[in-house]
């Protein structure tokens, strides 16, 4: 057993590697940023917090599943109606993207539930983030005319409810995704090296022109044999997105996103800040569109457009910049008074 454990010390080194590197990122990102003491200080907890509750999520989530594909053979016998919806197939590929469509519709049964539940974490996230560092930006203004008992805007409220639906949709995507793509790779390595592999080709096309529903389920269960089922149940068990290191990346992109809209509301709340500038960190590992961004001044509520897209500050993608304009971006904003933008 020495290889298994050779394999899994390599795996662990891996993570510690991975997740030095993103702290080592947090921290130049963060010491660049200008962040008064209260600041940071928020910013990290909040950013902790909602990592942790992303992995706990991600726990209960992997743990469905699995309990969900324990129960696969049996429900596969039940479920006569996605058995229908299977067509003849010959190809190996087609039949594997058959395989795997029966079985992710199996685990994937409460996409809409899934959904709902990040949405509630990333409110909660941002209702204990959001009001609480739109303050501090909105105080450490010079001449600030911020009220205590305001509220968020309506633009504030806009973006977080619009970016909870973006978050939701797009980290559980990003799941089914990948283990979509693990259960595929797992089925097509069994094919070509076991011989039940072999069996499981051979089997389709009479699984598919059986008449009866019974003896299309038997087969089904048989296509399914021990081990390509423990082999897709291992691909499940050992996927990469339910791990630690993914909970700490989108934790941290989200709270540096949620910060600079938060700076915004701030700004806003101060009611004497007229304009925004975009700040590239101009390192080595911005991309340039970044760069020629830097400098550039709008009016606080405009957008500033960066590689062509319009963006109210960096990390927001609220009005459809793309990924690549928002994820690991390390720049920022500073505060324009209304004395410096009449100039
Ligand atoms: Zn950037």
């Amino acid at each position: 057993m020495s290889l298994k454990r050779n394999v899994l010390q390599e795996i662990s080194q891996t993570l510690d590697v991975i997740l030095k590197k993103i702290d080592q990122e947090n921290n130049d990102y963060l010491s660049g940023m200008g962040l008064d003491k209260k600041q940071k200080k928020l910013l990290l907890e909040e950013m902790e917090n909602f990592e942790k509750k992303l992995q706990a999520f991600w726990i209960r989530q992997k743990i469905e599943y699995l309990k969900i594909m324990k129960k696969l053979p049996e429900l596969i016998k039940k479920d006569l109606k996605k058995v229908y919806k299977v067509k003849k197939a010959i190809l190996s590929e087609e039949y594997e993207n058959q395989l795997i469509e029966i079985i992710t519709g199996f685990i994937f049964v409460n996409e809409e539930a899934e959904i709902d539940q990040l949405a509630a974490l990333y409110l909660s996230f941002s209702n204990s983030f959001f009001p609480e560092f739109a303050k501090l930006c909105a105080c450490s203004v010079k001449n600030s005319k911020f009220e205590p008992n305001q509220g968020l805007s309506q633009r504030a409220i806009d973006w977080i409810n619009q970016h909870k639906i973006k978050f939701a949709t797009k980290v559980n995507q990003t799941t089914q995704n990948a283990i979509t793509q693990s259960l595929k790779e797992s089925l097509s390595k069994g094919i070509g090296t076991l011989s039940a592999g072999n069996k499981l080709v051979s089997d389709v096309p009479n699984y598919f022109n059986q008449s009866t529903h019974n003896e299309k389920s038997k087969k089904l269960s048989k296509i399914i044999d021990v081990k390509t089922y423990n082999m897709l149940y291992q691909s499940i068990e050992q996927q990469q997105c339910f791990e630690f290191y993914r909970a700490r990346r989108i934790a941290r992109t989200e709270t540096i996103s949620a910060m600079n809209a938060a700076t915004l509301e701030g700004w806003r709340q101060s009611k004497v800040v007229q304009g925004k500038e975009w700040l590239c960190s101009c390192d080595h590992r911005s991309r340039l569109w970044h760069k020629e961004a830097n400098g550039q001044k709008v009016a606080l509520e405009e957008s500033f457009i960066v590689g062509g897209e319009k963006m109210l500050h960096p990390g927001d993608s609220s009005l459809g910049a793309s990924a690549e304009n928002v994820i690991h971006c390390r720049c920022t904003m500073k505060s324009i008074l209304s004395y410096q933008m009449r100039r």
